[in-house]
């Protein structure tokens, strides 16, 4: 069976002393989760990855990104590379999140880029997909985020794409309180497995873990990562409280 993957974004929420104390305590409340079965993940702001990676070594947690851009180098003011990232310890990097694309320009082409950066840099991409609440009244769901995903993988090959986590993140249920049902959650990741098989190969497609993200609470959790497709939870608002989070990561 495919490892769950609780990863926390913290958005542009935390201060460094903030972001400290709330893994020191995250530390410790989830110390006691089997490893194997769960994976745990944070995605500070940039500006606070160094100190929290210090924070967390000989922790099991990893460490996130909250996006980067895709050239190696060079004058791009007010931008991070991926290798800047890995250096610095970063596991995954989140791309294509939807703040990203209904607030600073991104599309399925630079989200395509960024990933390979990622790649290209030794780390996983959390790519992140999801249709508005217009899209679903007008039964578009599946149409748009197979066209994210589809964007998104142009030009990878099966064992590239095996490594990678997709993160099903419907825009009316990011910092609403309003979660998709699990049998929603279910149908999108289900359908979006069913591509990565037209898209590359079973095996493949068994590999991917899909995550679901938007809204999910302690009081959620199970019922959403108890779905056959649903491999993790990308946390917003929930992360920030660390027995929250640990709560969430217990539930799966
Ligand atoms: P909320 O959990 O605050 O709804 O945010 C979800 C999200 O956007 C995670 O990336």
């Amino acid at each position: 069976a495919r490892r769950k993957l609780i990863a926390g974004n913290w958005k542009m929420n935390k201060t460094i002393p903030e972001g400290l104390a709330l893994v020191r305590e995250l530390k410790g409340l989830v110390a006691s989760l089997p490893g194997d079965r769960v994976e745990l993940a944070v995605a500070p702001p940039f500006l606070s990855l160094q100190a929290v990676a210090k924070e967390l070594e000989g922790s099991a947690v990893k460490l996130a990104a909250q996006n980067c851009h895709w050239e190696a180098s060079g004058a791009y003011t007010g931008e991070v590379s991926a290798q800047m990232l890995k250096d610095v310890g970063c596991a995954y990097v989140i791309v294509g999140h939807s703040e990203r694309r209904q607030y600073f320009g991104e599309t399925d082409e630079t989200v395509n880029k960024r990933t390979r950066a990622v790649v290209g840099a030794g780390m996983s991409p959390i790519i992140c997909v999801g249709e508005t609440l217009a899209e679903r009244e007008a039964n578009r769901t599946l149409e748009v985020v197979e066209r994210q995903v589809a964007g998104a993988l142009k030009g990878f090959q099966a064992a590239e794409v095996a490594g990678f986590v997709l993160a099903y993140e419907p825009v009316w249920a990011i910092g609403t309180g309003r979660t998709a049902t699990s049998a929603q959650a279910q149908e999108v990741h289900r359908a979006l497995r069913e591509q990565l098989v037209r898209l590359y190969d079973r095996g493949t497609a068994d590999r991917v873990l899909i995550q679901y993200g938007g809204s999910v609470k302690p009081d959620n959790a199970a019922e959403l990562l108890g779905q056959p497709d649903v491999d993790g939870a990308l946390v917003g608002g929930a992360s920030l409280k660390a027995g929250d989070f640990a709560a969430i990561a217990k539930g799966g």
